[in-house]
C-alpha cells in the first residue's frame, strides 16, 4: 500500500519555518490539479511550472487568483500561449527572447515581471547569462524600448551536488551581482526579487540572501515522470 504524505501538512511546515519576507513558490510541475488544489485550499497562492502547455491547461482549469509562475527554460515561440496571465518569468536567458516577451504582453496591454537568469552553476547544461551579458542589455538602446516587460530580480540554479561549499559559493555570487545591479534604476528594471532555492537547498539560499524559494519535492512528493 502507498502512503500519500498530506500536502497540506507538508506545505504549512515549510511556510512555518520561512522568514516572513520570503515568497514560496509551490513547483507543481508534473502534479495533478487536485494536488494543486489541496494547497491552494492551504492558502497557496504562488505556483510555479516549467512547461508552458502544462502551465495553461492547469490556469485554465483552476481557481483565476493563482499566481503563474514560469520557471522553466522558456521557447520563444511558445510565449504567446502564457501571455495574457503568466504573473513572472524567471529564466529571461537572451534579449531575444526578453524581446519577444515584451510583444506578447504589449498584445494584451501588460506589463510582464521577468527575472534575469544568471548562470552560477558549473555544469554546462544549466541555462543563464553572465553578468557582463546582463550589463550589455540593461545598457543597450534596444532595452530602453521595451515597455511591456519589467525586469525585477535575478534567478539562479546552483550546481547539482553533494557539496555545500560549491553550492553556497555559487549563490553567493548571484547575491554579489544581484548587489551590484541593484544600484542601477530604469522605468523597465529595478530589481527586488533574487530567486534562488529549492527542496535540497532553500535554506541555504535563504542564509545567501535569497527572498524567492522554488520548492517541489518537499510539498508535493517525488515526481513520477511518465514521458
Ligand atoms: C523543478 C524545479 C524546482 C523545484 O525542485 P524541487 O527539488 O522539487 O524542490 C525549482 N526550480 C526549478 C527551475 C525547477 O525546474
Amino acid at each position: 500500500m502507498s502512503f500519500k504524505m498530506s500536502i497540506t501538512k507538508q506545505l504549512l511546515n515549510i511556510k512555518s519555518q520561512l522568514p516572513e519576507h520570503i515568497i514560496l513558490v509551490a513547483v507543481s510541475k508534473t502534479k495533478p490539479i487536485e494536488d494543486i488544489l489541496e494547497a491552494y485550499n492551504a492558502g497557496q497562492r504562488v505556483f510555479g511550472e516549467n512547461k508552458i502547455q502544462e502551465m495553461v491547461e492547469k490556469h485554465e482549469q483552476l481557481p483565476k487568483d493563482i499566481q503563474w509562475h514560469m520557471i522553466g527554460h522558456v521557447q520563444r515561440n511558445k510565449v504567446k500561449y502564457m501571455a495574457g496571465f503568466v504573473s513572472l518569468i524567471h529564466g529571461v536567458d537572451n534579449f531575444k527572447l526578453l524581446k519577444e516577451i515584451n510583444k506578447q504582453a504589449e498584445k494584451h496591454n501588460r506589463i510582464i515581471d521577468c527575472l534575469f537568469q544568471l548562470k552560477i552553476a558549473e555544469e554546462d547544461s544549466k541555462f543563464g547569462m553572465t553578468h557582463e551579458d546582463i550589463v550589455a542589455i540593461i545598457n543597450s538602446e534596444a532595452f530602453s524600448q521595451l515597455k511591456h516587460i519589467k525586469v525585477v530580480g535575478l534567478m539562479g540554479m546552483a550546481t547539482f551536488t553533494d557539496d555545500e561549499a560549491q553550492i553556497k559559493k555559487e549563490f553567493e555570487y548571484l547575491k554579489s551581482i544581484f548587489d551590484i545591479l541593484n544600484s542601477k534604476e530604469l522605468f523597465n528594471f529595478k530589481l527586488d526579487i533574487v530567486s534562488m532555492g529549492m527542496s535540497g537547498d532553500y535554506e541555504l539560499a535563504i542564509e545567501c540572501g535569497s527572498n524567492m524559494v522554488r520548492i517541489g519535492r518537499n510539498i508535493f512528493g517525488a515526481r513520477h515522470y511518465t514521458n
